[in-house]
Order: structure tokens, then C-alpha cells, then sequence
């Protein structure tokens, strides 16, 4: 087999031979484009869902590393704070209020998913209406563009809290390109290159792994993040701004004008101790940003930096192995919905330290009515 290819190589050598000849210099092969290589890449859902991590980005920024944002919508449903335009031409302002409020801090590489903002608070929801599969396609398309050493997103799971269902999927995203990007089989179309005219669809891009992926909690509860990953202090001063990053997070989120315009032009009524108090309490940043590990492919501690343990150059990809699945009664009721798609979710993700509720939660306003769906299970051969 493998000599009739070489066999094969020679004929066609011999072929081509005069034309070869003639181009004995070395061809350069095209390295893929420095300008877009990323140390953190953020995934979110909504123009100004940044904010939950700009303080900590500040501080990244200030030591060297490389920014990018994935945002799953444009932020085009919600109420206009700033004029009268609403819907897609709402989503076409938000675009450039992310971009400019990103832009504030130095970070310029910000790419928007197709998702569709959806008023839910369950994932599931989200996931259906954004186009689960035509997001993870874009998102793991821009993992192997930006070849990032770390994602951080929110976090996946239900929580009595704002919770949005549309922070989770970004969190439910991210963690599955973490785990496809890398994949040499997940959307092969990608990381194929054209060999000829009329293969313009084929993208040139390679498998990258990330390293790492943290998450950040939208939960009213804490009690079950501490010592799951890292803190920083936003009272910190920039080595670059000579300002705090609580205060460098609040300029870049003056951009958001349409979502937060009587909020903004209320800060000129506060002198700098009640905006610092405002913002350093618990209904603004709190007093230092809290991460949760969610995986680490080369090591490093659970609280540690969130750079612990990454070096330079690209690690292998390993298949993620998913636990065992639990051992189940012959007869059982469970929780369906978003409570079982997480529990299956945390095991075919490997997401061990991930914390969840136990037992589950989920707020309800009064008055009000709770549909909780069950799966119920029947494993033996009878009718029950
Ligand atoms: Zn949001």
C-alpha cells in the first residue's frame, strides 16, 4: 500500500518534472494570523455582560496579555434607555456599545455569535432559540481563530439568582468548544484547507486546545463558590491607569448608554467616595472578583493564578473521558429539564469541581406557578 503511493509520488514526479525543476526555492507556507492569537477569550451572552469580569480583564491587560470577546447576541430586546430605536436596530447600537466599552480597555478583537436574546431563565430555552448548533460551530470556529490559553464564561447550572438562561448557554458554549476545539473531528470543514480552485468554503483553520476554562457565578448565593478558584481584589491600582479596576471597569461600562443611561447620568450626582462605595459593594463588583475552576489541562492549583501552570505552545488533545453514570433504581423519579441536562452535562464534561445546589433551587415569583418537569423511570419489564 504505502509503496504504490510512493511509486505513485515518483510517476507523478516524473510527470511534472521540467515545471518542478523550475521552482526548487523553498515555498512559503502561511502561519496563522499573530494579530488575533488570544491569552483569555470571554464568552458571554449580552453587550455589557463584559462587565461581570472587566475589572479582572484590566488587570490581565496590565500584565501583557491578549484579550479577545465572544458575545452570543447583539442585545437587541429590552428597553431603551437612551432613544427611541428597539429590536434589531436596538441590537445594531448595543453592537458598538460593547465594542467601544471594550475598546475603552485596549481590547479590540469582539465577535458576535447569531444567538437571539430570549427572556427565560432556562438554559434549555436559550439554547433552542439562539441555534445551539450554528453558535457552537461559530464559536468553536473563533477557539481555533483567537488559539486562546484560557476561556472564561459564566457559569453553567441553575441558581436562585438573575441566572439568565442566556448566560448559561454561553457558559454551556464555551464549555463545549473547550472540549471540540481541540477535536480534530468536530466540524473537520474548519481545519481543512483548500488544495484547489473551487474549494473557497474550506478554512485553513488548526485544532487548538485551551488550557483552562473558568466560570463566573450569576447566583445570589456565594457560600458554594469560595475556595473553587481564584480571587482579585478590584481595589488594586493598574500599573497602566494609575486607577483602581473597579474604577477602569466603571469607564468602559459608561459605553452602555441604551442599558443603563439613568444609572450613568445619577454617578454625576455621587461624589468619589459614594461612586467607590457603590461600586466595590455587592450590587456592584463586591470587593474582589471570584472565579470557579472549571477545568485545568496542565495542572496548577484550584485557587491558584488563573495562569498557573500555562506555557507557551499548544498542548494535545485528549478526548475528555465522561464518569459513570450513576447507578439507577429500577423504578425512579428525578428532576428533568435544566436540573437533569446539568447533572449530564457536568459528567459528559468531566466538571467535577463545578458547584450546584444540592438540593436543586430555583426562585419563584409570588404569586406565581412553578412547572417542575419529572422523568420518571421504569426499568423493569411490567407496567408500574
Ligand atoms: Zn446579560
Amino acid at each position: 500500500m504505502r509503496r504504490s503511493v510512493i511509486q505513485g509520488v515518483g510517476f507523478l514526479f516524473l510527470l511534472l518534472g521540467p515545471r518542478v525543476a523550475a521552482a526548487q526555492h523553498p515555498v512559503t507556507v502561511p502561519l496563522p494570523d499573530g494579530r488575533y492569537k488570544t491569552d483569555i477569550l470571554v464568552v458571554v451572552a449580552h453587550p455589557d455582560d463584559e462587565g461581570a469580569a472587566t475589572p479582572y480583564l484590566a488587570r490581565a491587560l496590565d500584565e501583557g496579555k491578549r484579550v479577545a470577546v465572544v458575545f452570543g447576541t447583539r442585545g437587541s430586546s429590552g428597553a431603551n434607555e437612551a432613544g427611541a430605536e428597539q429590536a434589531a436596530a436596538l441590537g445594531e447600537i448595543r453592537e458598538i456599545e460593547a465594542r467601544n466599552a471594550l475598546a475603552t480597555l485596549g481590547i479590540t478583537n469582539v465577535w458576535f455569535l447569531s444567538g437571539k436574546d430570549t427572556a427565560s431563565q432556562n438554559v434549555l430555552q436559550s439554547l433552542a432559540s439562539w441555534g445551539h448548533g450554528e453558535c457552537l460551530e461559530q464559536l468553536v470556529r473563533l477557539v481555533r481563530l483567537t488559539r486562546p490559553e484560557i476561556l472564561l464564561t459564566f457559569l453553567p447550572g441553575t441558581f436562585i439568582g438573575e441566572d439568565h438562561g442566556d448566560h448559561q448557554a454561553s457558559g454551556v458554549l464555551a464549555t463545549e468548544a473547550f472540549d471540540l476545539a481541540g477535536d480534530p473531528t468536530a466540524f473537520p470543514e474548519q481545519i481543512s484547507g483548500p488544495m484547489k480552485r473551487l474549494e473557497p468554503l474550506l478554512e485553513n483553520l488548526r485544532p487548538w486546545q485551551p488550557k483552562k476554562i473558568y466560570y463566573f457565578a450569576d447566583a445570589d448565593r456565594e457560600d458554594i463558590f469560595r475556595g473553587k478558584g481564584p480571587e482579585y481584589s478590584v481595589k488594586d491600582i493598574s500599573k497602566s491607569s494609575k486607577q483602581p479596576y473597579w474604577r477602569m471597569a466603571l469607564e468602559s461600562f459608561r459605553a452602555h448608554q441604551t442599558q443603563a443611561k439613568s444609572f450613568l447620568d445619577s454617578l454625576a450626582q455621587m461624589d468619589e467616595a459614594q461612586i467607590e462605595k457603590m461600586a466595590t459593594s455587592d450590587s456592584g463588583w463586591s470587593e474582589s472578583q471570584r472565579f470557579v475552576l472549571g477545568k485545568s489541562l496542565v495542572g496548577g492549583t484550584t485557587t491558584g493564578d488563573v495562569f498557573e501552570g500555562v506555557k507557551p505552545g499548544g498542548i494535545l488533545f485528549v478526548r475528555p473521558e465522561a464518569a459513570a453514570a450513576p447507578v439507577m433504581a429500577d423504578l425512579s423519579a428525578e428532576l428533568a429539564g435544566p436540573w437533569s441536562f446539568y447533572a449530564e452535562f457536568r459528567r459528559a464534561h468531566a466538571l467535577t469541581n463545578l458547584p450546584h445546589p444540592e438540593p436543586p433551587e430555583i426562585a419563584l415569583q409570588a404569586p406565581g406557578t412553578l412547572v417542575i418537569p419529572l422523568w420518571l423511570r421504569n426499568q423493569t419489564a411490567q407496567a408500574q
